[in-house]
């Protein structure tokens, strides 16, 4: 799997690292994280499994669909608690900007 994925919009390259610390939020319906791409801050879907990140868009064709788009390892990564908040190794990650409630 690659390390990097180069942003759809401005086409610099982040790791899954990168965007693991930039969520700004979390939708426990579909699974799915809200991050900021690290250097344009447009809003990238994605969604966070043990060492990994999915990066993707969603589509609605009767019900919400998560495509991904590539894959990026990121060791120690994972979802701690039903508000998505993740974890990087024994450290929590901040949120960027915390969800409403
Ligand atoms: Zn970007």
């Amino acid at each position: 799997m690659p390390a990097a994925f180069d942003c759809p919009f401005c086409k610099r390259s982040f790791t899954g690292a990168d965007l693991a610390r930039r969520v700004e939020s979390y939708a426990p319906s579909s699974g799915l994280h809200l991050c900021a791409c690290p250097h344009c801050a447009a809003s990238i879907e994605c969604r966070v499994r043990r060492d990994e990140i999915e990066v993707g868009y969603t589509y609605w064709a009767g019900s919400l669909h998560f495509e991904g788009v590539e894959t990026l390892t990121v060791r120690g990564l994972r979802v701690a608690d039903a508000a998505g908040t993740l974890w990087l190794g024994d450290q929590p990650l901040p949120w960027w900007s915390r969800p409403p409630g």
